[in-house]
């Protein structure tokens, strides 16, 4: 009998099922491959925010990358928000000590209204110890800045920051276009040897939760699969394309994905009940 493919993901705990880990199991599961998922911090957010964080002990993190490890075929691993900087050096050392393969890296820095999710020196940590295991890394122009230290201006400066990031170790690296402006959301993928972008049109006016979380792990989900680095990458981003047309509204914030398009539909507009709130 054919197994399921197994990836694990490493990220945070997500209470309004939006990003992190919550995020993960549901395009795992949409993506037809199985999750298995280490927790590094527990957060305190809605859909309109994050206000607190409380990363766990790295040791319970390197105890639960053990078992799993020890237990199930990983064919794909993600690392999403990890918090600190001996936490990033825990996931590294259990990487290469497991020989953990198709490692995709989304170096998750802040969230989207500025909440830290990773501190200084994991930023470090995650430049010196986590990238160079990296199958493919995917930061946004932001967290592409703060990888090389300064502002990118001009698409000739993302050029530049793409290999800059490579020379770091992973074997691809995507700049997300997503933050920029302009009708199009343009990424830049670079392998090593050329450039490619991937454009989608910009779909003005959603504020959606967790497109970050979704993507790297829609790669992963691909890579698991049997594809290329650079097929995996296309498929992504017209799974996050779709599942973002169809995010819905649950509360006052920032809308989920709907990674379930495909299953079931959602309502698209409308505003949402909350009755004993009386809005
Ligand atoms: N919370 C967790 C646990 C996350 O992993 C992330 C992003 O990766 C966020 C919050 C932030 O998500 P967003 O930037 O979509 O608000």
């Amino acid at each position: 009998m054919a197994r399921i493919p197994c990836v694990l993901s490493i990220a945070g705990f997500d209470p309004s099922g939006g990003a992190g880990i919550q995020a993960d199991l549901k395009t795992c599961a949409a993506l037809q491959v199985y999750a298995a998922t280490v927790v590094t911090a527990v957060t305190v957010q809605d859909t309109q925010g994050v206000r607190k964080v409380f990363p766990l002990p790295a040791s319970l993190v390197a105890a639960q990358l053990d078992a799993l490890a020890l237990d199930m075929a990983l064919v794909a691993v993600k690392t999403g928000m990890l918090a600190t900087g001996e936490t990033v050096e825990v996931v590294a050392a259990k990487v290469r000590e497991h020989s953990l393969p198709r490692l995709v890296v989304d170096p998750v820095f802040s969230s989207h209204d500025g909440f830290p999710l990773l501190s200084e020196d994991g930023i470090e940590a995650l430049r010196r110890l986590l990238l160079p295991l990296a199958m493919v890394v995917t930061p946004n122009l932001l967290e592409a800045e703060t990888l090389v230290g300064h502002p990118l201006q001009d698409p000739s400066d993302v050029r530049a920051a793409a290999k800059e990031i490579w020379s770091l170790g992973p074997r691809v690296v995507i700049v997300k276009g997503g933050h920029g402006e302009g009708p199009s959301a343009v990424d830049l993928v670079y392998d090593g040897q050329a450039f490619l972008e991937l454009a989608s049109p910009r779909l003005q006016g959603v504020a959606a939760h967790g497109t970050g979380c979704t993507f790297a792990t829609a790669i992963a989900a691909f890579l698991a699969r049997g594809m290329e680095p650079l097929e995996a990458i296309r498929q992504a981003k017209e799974f996050v394309a779709r599942a973002l047309a169809h995010a819905f509204p649950v509360g006052r914030g920032r809308r989920p994905l709907h990674h379930f398009w495909a299953w079931w539909p959602a309502p698209r507009e409308g505003r949402v009940d909350i009755p004993w709130a009386g809005v």
